[in-house]
């Protein structure tokens, strides 16, 4: 098999272009490996398992570059790094190769984990989503200011998809039919255990091109039908945690939603006809957020419309079909849609919403919830708008949050009332990142000297990182991942001088923090602790400090104008530093631009620490945060989602936790005046004026104004600072400086990120995916 591979490369090289390695172009050595390692699936892949199939509706897979961790999963790395190798030719010439960004952040990111989870522990969770023509935008900077470029991530090409012509399905709109085609990826467990599907729909036309209007010289309209097709899969919408609320959101929504679950329809009908009684012994739909919870009244449409069903049956069997995942407590971010744009959409699928709403009324009344403000928190249908969470939650026999945490505030706020009647059905799943890419792929130094000390089962088994502990006192061993760290400093600092053209000291703390950009992460707190220290070097108020780098990385939403203004802050502060030789010695601050899957993927393994300081009560559960620790990184954060479980799992004395927590704000947010903060402390005022007082410049756009407005005056949709910056601004700097301390002492602070590691097996998605199995697919 093996042996196989290598002459299957250069083969297909032969064949398909003519040439032979030497002479072959990166690209056209990127699809004969590829497809070189997709046939060595022909027997794994497709094969029919009789099992019940687990099936992820998501409107995000954000897989970054597949072809490293499929060469792992196949068990091809090694014979792949010989092949390149006996060419003199680097293993790593594909990271010219773009990532496929079809998603946003962590929700899509944790969607690609886990289809990587499920492969390897052996179940079929197949992926179900759109296959967008443009992902994600590209990120530049422009003297500071974000820019977005299109994600024509297909560029390259696409060998790890199969086009599935004969398996299209009709997809229809109120004034519009559509054909949606689907690609399947393979989905390949370690060692090739289980080689599952990822499928992504295709909105294609139903005639590709109208020759009579064509003939009729009416070339517009001959494009016009194929266009309009096209264009909902056409592009990603760009937003995180916030609601896009456009009507081909709800299209994209509904297109691959009906997609599947006519797919999904199509193959138990082979089967097993047209009793559809036992569908749920064959088949559960895992929803990833609201964004495929349409899929519920299409379900119901689908059996009463097709296979006869009553109202009731399509009910009961939909509950136990479906199951919800919420990731947001954000109320802009759980999905509402007016029903007048619902119905210009989907109007055949808008009578089952009635039918769920009113069994939903009758159900209530038995329970003895009569009255209009009782039911208010319960209404799938209300004023004009339709709840998508409460569907979810009343029409699926489960819902879970992603971190306990995030849970209880699921429990006790957001679905508390749902929580009084339906206690069974909640529950939490904390959520996880898979250690193939994110500690082998990655950091295969650290992955190594692990594999020395404990043997390789921890790539299957996380937990087993557990015994490094016995190592904890054993200065070599404290030393050789000290050493590993360096390594994965020097690799990141020279990948920045060739993205960013910017050198950073490799002597330096490396403190990292990248994500979205959005107000609730903090990233403008971060910024101003920077300018904080900043002052306090120049003042001499700080006189011991450790030469540290901050790293930030992360996109914002092209029309979020608070968060484009604090990346051109952020980048301000940067050139201010760099001019100052006072201090430009000892801090230095850099933007990384376009972060993706694959920058993650070298930025993780050099963090000294990991910044993970949302407000308390904001961030659902974060997996950023993991993927440090497992590196060996201490996390800098509040109380916060995840953050609170990772301290739990690695202990407070090898983490810096500061801040509010959620009681804190609870108690104090009817009083809390950011005015009074500003006005009393000092040091507080002096860098929330840097954005007032000319100190910087952005370029005339009032961004600035505008973010020190938002904290100081508030605005029609926020009270003033509703992230409480500076309610944390004194014990974050104050903690920031404690890390800083820590570090002078090598040896210790190396033993606190080893204890991260060694604590981090709970962290794995494999974990996460067998209690889905286990207590929600019932696998
Ligand atoms: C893991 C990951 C995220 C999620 O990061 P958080 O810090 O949890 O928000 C977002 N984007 C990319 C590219 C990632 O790899």
């Amino acid at each position: 098999m093996e042996n196989h591979f290598k002459t299957n490369v250069i083969d297909l090289l032969k064949l398909d272009y003519g040439k032979s390695i030497k002479e072959a172009t990166t690209m056209e050595l990127y699809y004969a490996v590829s497809k070189a390692a997709m046939l060595s699936l022909e027997k794994e892949w497709g094969l029919n398992r009789s099992n019940k199939k687990v099936c992820y509706f998501s409107a995000e897979f954000l897989v970054g570059r597949l072809i490293y961790s499929n060469l792992l999963n196949c068990g091809l790395f090694h014979p792949f790094a010989e092949l390149m190798s006996e060419h003199n030719l680097d293993i790593r010439l594909f990271e010219d190769i773009d990532d496929a960004a079809l998603g946003n952040g962590g929700l899509g990111r944790l969607a690609a984990c886990f289809l990587d989870s499920g492969a390897t522990v052996g179940i079929t969770l197949n992926g179900y989503g759109i296959r967008y023509k443009y992902g994600l935008f590209k990120q530049y900077f422009e003297d500071g200011f974000q820019k977005e470029t299109a994600d024509d991530w297909q560029n390259f090409g696409d060998p790890w998809s199969v086009r599935r012509e004969e398996e299209k399905v009709k997809i229809v709109f109120k004034n519009q039919m559509v054909y949606a085609v689907p690609y399947d990826t393979p989905v390949i467990g370690y060692s090739k255990n289980t080689v599952n599907t990822l499928r992504l729909w295709q909105a294609e036309p139903l005639e590709s091109f109208n020759f009579e209007l064509f003939n009729e010289q009416k070339y517009d309209k001959a494009v016009k039908k194929k266009n309009e097709a096209e264009a909902i899969s056409s592009i990603l919408y760009p937003n995180d945690s916030t609601d896009a609320g456009k009507k081909l959101r709800l299209k994209q929504q509904y297109f691959f939603a009906s997609a599947s679950l006519q797919d999904l329809f199509n193959r138990y009908r082979k089967n097993f006809g047209h009793d559809f009684s036992g569908f749920p012994n064959e088949y559960a739909i895992q929803l990833n957020d609201t964004h495929p919870v349409v899929a519920i009244p299409e379900f119901i449409r689908l059996l009463m419309e097709e296979e006869h069903f009553t109202f009731a049956k399509a009910f009961r069997l939909a509950k136990v079909t479906f199951a919800y995942t919420n990731h947001t407590v954000m109320a802009e971010a759980l999905e509402k849609w007016s029903i007048s744009l619902f119905r210009a959409v989907i109007p055949q699928v808008y009578k089952y919403v009635v039918m769920l709403q009113k069994a939903l009324l009758k159900e209530l009344k038995t329970r003895g919830i009569a009255d209009a403000e009782k039911q208010a928190p319960f209404m799938i249908i209300d004023k004009g708008l339709i709840y998508m969470a409460r569907l979810a939650v009343y029409a699926s026999h489960s819902t879970n949050g992603v971190a306990k945490l995030h849970t209880e505030i699921l429990k006790q706020e957001v679905f508390k009332e749902w929580f009084e009647i339906y206690p069974e059905r909640f529950h939490n799943k904390t959520n996880g990142i898979t250690q193939r890419r994110w500690l082998a792929l990655a950091n295969m130094e650290l992955a190594g000297f692990i594999s020395d000390k404990i043997g390789n089962a921890w790539m299957t088994d996380l937990d087993k990182l557990k015994e490094l502990e016995r190592f904890q006192e054993d200065k070599t061993a404290i030393k050789q991942f000290d050493e590993i760290k360096k390594i994965k400093k020097t690799q990141l600092a020279d990948y920045i001088l060739k993205q960013e053209g910017i050198q950073i000291n490799t002597d330096f703390i490396f403190d990292i923090q990248i994500k979205r950009l959005h107000e609730y992460k903090r990233q403008l707190l971060n910024a101003f602790s920077i300018m904080d220290i900043y002052f306090g070097l120049k003042e001499g108020r700080i006189k011991e400090f450790y030469p540290t780098v901050f790293i930030f990385g992360g996109k914002a939403a092209p029309g979020y104008f608070r968060a484009k203004g604090v990346i051109k802050y952020i980048n301000e502060i940067a050139k201010l530093i760099d001019s100052d030789p006072q201090v430009n010695q000892r801090m230095k601050v850099v933007f990384v631009s376009n972060y993706n899957v694959s920058y993650a993927e070298k930025l993780t393994p050099a963090a000294d620490v990991s910044e993970q300081i949302s407000t308390a009560g904001t961030e659902a559960s974060g997996t950023g945060n993991m993927k440090f620790m497992l590196n060996g990184a201490v996390t800098l954060g509040t109380f916060d989602g995840a953050n609170v479980e990772i301290v739990e799992q690695a202990g407070g004395e090898n983490n810096y936790i500061f801040g509010a927590r959620i009681e804190d704000i609870e108690a104090l947010k009817d009083s809390y005046d950011s005015n009074k903060i500003y006005k009393k402390n000092t040091r507080i005022k002096k860098v929330v004026d840097t954005l007032i007082d000319g100190t910087f410049d952005d370029g005339k756009t009032g961004m600035f104004k505008e973010l020190y407005e938002a904290l100081l005056k508030g605005a029609s949709w926020h009270s003033p600072d509703h992230y409480y910056l500076l309610l944390d601004f004194i014990p974050y700097c104050e903690e920031k400086l404690k890390v800083n301390k820590a570090y002078s002492d090598t040896l210790a602070f190396r033993r606190q990120c080893f204890m991260n590691t060694a604590n981090a097996g709970k962290f794995s998605s494999d974990r996460t995916i067998k209690d889905y199995a286990r207590e929600v697919w019932k696998v």
